[in-house]
């Protein structure tokens, strides 16, 4: 988690739009449009902490595009974030929304904070102080957010309460990652999880490997995380390895068990950050290695389920010979240099954009279902979600092979092309 001054996240966004903007032929136009956000601000939230002291948080909106639909994108809550990280979150959303071809535009948020050193109520202040800066700029009809980094269902529900005190009316579509029976969706909490696990389900159907036979090492042990392990168990991988942050130590371990991590088990000893507790797990039997040996397993699939900037050119050659997918969980998490070395290499890549859209694909489902006030199965929200995931893969896949495109190249070809069609459309550009 410590801060790489060097990275520059935006930057590494922009230099993805514009080699699919090369790509694409974009006019100038556009691109100067789609390399920058439409809006961002930022405010400070003062808020009274428990021991009566006043502290000041910074928070930030950024709302990257919206010619598809309102903004969308989660807000974070973390003690390293910068305006440059949302904003690159910010644009890659508007990407991600458009290659699954859901109504929305992208946008992003975060206050700096750690949620580890708060207590509930000092957290449930910050909710309401960035809702009370910010509430005149958004809406169910021109920006939404939703659960990210450190962010809960909890928090979403203290966000919306704050919306409609402001407001004076019930507004549920306002934000997603509700809690469910308070307009949440059933499903929601594993969607982002369990839509990674359906697009590698499909990888492998084309890699022609049964995920049975398969062993994958995971880093993170958060939200997206461990219902990606879920899944993933279920469809009969063997997950070897999980690495997460230790808060007390400030730095990560991995955790490995060479014949398969029991994910029941060891979220008996997480916290509700994904923290794992190292004494508890050397217990039960699992090897505690240093925070970055999950990239240097023997096996099958790698998950980068944490944060950005987390596959560099430092650490991608510890990568084994015997990976052959990369799935992209966490947002942002190959950079560039490490990206074009993977591609090199033949490994296949499930990119963020369309890895981890199951959850704001979801979040749609569940803003479809607060308008119509009538909510479904979780079954059927599921097999929705698999239905949408797979024909994004699919769509995804048949574009890198007709074109002969690296699959992140083929998702943003897809992405960008709808983006650049929606402002034409409107006569923006
Ligand atoms: N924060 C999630 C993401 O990065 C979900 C966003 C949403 O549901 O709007 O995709």
């Amino acid at each position: 988690m410590a801060a790489d001054r060097s990275y520059n996240a935006f930057e590494m966004a922009q230099s993805q739009f514009d080699r699919v903007a090369d790509q694409l032929k974009l006019d100038e136009a556009t691109r100067e449009l789609l390399r920058y956000n439409l809006r961002e601000y930022h405010v400070s939230i003062p808020v009274r902490m428990d021991d009566g002291n006043v502290k000041v948080f910074r928070g930030f909106r950024v709302q990257h595009n919206d010619a598809r639909g309102p903004a969308k994108g989660g807000i974070r809550f973390h003690p390293m974030e910068t305006i440059d990280t949302v904003r690159a979150l910010a644009m890659w959303m508007t990407w991600k929304t458009a290659v699954v071809d859901i109504p929305l535009g992208g946008g992003k948020g975060g206050v700096v904070c750690d949620p580890h050193n708060l207590s509930m109520r000092e957290q449930e202040q910050i909710c309401r102080g960035w809702v009370r800066q910010l509430w005149r700029n958004m809406g169910p009809l021109s920006d939404v957010p939703a659960p990210d980094v450190m962010t809960s269902a909890q928090h979403m529900l203290w966000m919306l309460d704050e919306f409609e005190i402001l407001r004076g009316e019930r507004l549920p579509g306002f934000i997603t990652g509700k809690p469910v029976g308070m307009g949440g969706s059933l499903g929601r909490t594993e969607a982002t999880g369990y839509g990674l696990v359906f697009t590698i389900r499909e990888a492998l159907k084309a890699l022609n490997i049964p995920p049975g036979d398969t062993t994958a090492s995971v880093q993170g042990f958060g939200n997206v995380a461990q219902h990606a392990i879920e899944l993933y168990q279920q469809i009969w991988g063997t997950v070897v390895c999980v690495s997460c942050w230790d808060q007390k130590d400030q730095t990560s371990y991995s955790f490995r068990k060479k014949d398969g991590i029991d994910l029941a088990e060891l979220r008996g000893m997480t916290d509700r950050f994904g923290g794992i507790d190292k004494g508890k797990a050397k217990d039960a039997g699992y090897e505690v290695l240093p925070g970055g040996a999950w990239i240097e397993q023997e096996v099958d699939i790698l998950i980068p389920a944490a944060l950005e900037n987390q596959i560099t050119k430092d650490n991608v050659d510890r990568i084994s010979g015997r990976v052959k997918l990369v799935a992209e969980g966490a947002n942002g998490p190959t950079a560039p240099e490490a990206d074009a070395k993977l591609h090199k290499r033949g490994i296949f890549m499930i990119p963020d954009l369309l890895a981890n859209a199951g959850g704001v694909t979801c979040s749609y489902f569940e803003q479809v279902q607060s308008n119509m006030n009538y909510f479904w199965e979780k079954d059927e929200v599921l097999g929705k979600l698999d239905t949408k995931m797979t024909s994004a893969f699919i769509a995804v896949s048949e574009m890198a092979s007709r074109r002969k495109l690296y699959m992140r190249d083929a998702a943003y070809v897809i992405a960008v092309g709808r983006v650049a069609q929606a402002c034409r459309d409107r006569g923006w550009v």
